[in-house]
């Protein structure tokens, strides 16, 4: 690239980006959990935009079967002894040298929420299970960080951004315990490649909007996306009067 053209021009050109949010990117910290389908896109486009600080987290190793969706690992990562965060952030840093990335080798837990999303601003969820989800959900009300929450399954995603204070969280979303374990996965029902990067797209798209400080230009509400039948929904979602996010203190 010529040197005097900016290396994010082309985000700076845009009208609710420009320099300044630009400036806003670069000094952002953001924790994508999960390093699968959606958390390879996500982390590459975040990584690319030139953030400052991205912390991925996963406990998994590539396999092949991982590789029709999961574009940041190659054959060569298969077996090779070396995690999904060690391997993405030797790819993310190859895209990006100038963001520091944080690789950790972990499940999202109840053990390791509070560390994983310590000193950040946002977190966006590339998770494949509720339950990882809820951990996430009840650390970022605590610490008052928004939430980009996004799954893909089959040829459908949701896509829903949780702002401490402000919007209903996931608890309202599903209040009822008895969905974790119920709710389909990648792993059982399959899930379409094409599928799971637009709902990463998706993701990348309001996290951005957060970072550059227009959150009130986010999804209101489920964003419901059936990419077979071509049906793209915003559903309304209460907030739940007996929701921890009601007297979740800032
Ligand atoms: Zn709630």
């Amino acid at each position: 690239m010529a040197p005097d053209i900016p290396r994010y021009s082309r985000h700076e050109l845009l009208r609710w980006i420009g320099p300044e949010g630009q400036q806003r990117i670069r000094r952002s910290r953001v924790f994508v959990a999960g390093v699968g389908a959606l958390g390879c896109l996500v982390s590459t486009l975040l990584a690319r935009a030139g953030i400052a600080f991205l912390r991925i987290a996963d406990f998994d190793y590539p396999e092949i079967h991982n590789l029709h969706r999961q574009i940041l690992y190659d054959e060569e990562d298969v077996g090779a002894g070396l995690s999904k965060p060690e391997v993405a952030a030797k790819r993310l840093r190859a895209a990006n040298s100038e963001v520091q990335i944080e690789a950790v080798t972990t499940a999202v837990g109840a053990d390791t929420i509070e560390a994983l999303t310590d000193g950040v601003d946002l977190v966006v969820d590339a998770l494949d299970n509720i339950r990882s989800r809820y951990y996430v959900n009840d650390a970022i009300l605590a610490r008052g960080i928004p939430y980009v929450f996004g799954g893909a399954v089959e040829a459908a995603g949701n896509v829903m951004t949780i702002i401490p204070g402000k919007t209903p969280c996931l608890r309202c979303l599903w209040p009822d315990t008895e969905v974790v374990g119920n709710h389909p996965t990648a792993a059982r029902v399959g899930v379409l490649s094409s599928v799971a990067m637009a709902v990463a797209a998706v993701e990348v798209t309001e996290a951005l909007k957060i970072l550059v400080g227009r959150e009130q230009d986010t999804i209101q509400g489920l964003l419901v996306m059936d990419f077979w039948r071509n049906t793209f929904q915003t559903a309304a979602v209460q907030q739940d009067p007996k929701c921890i996010c009601r007297t979740i203190t800032r």
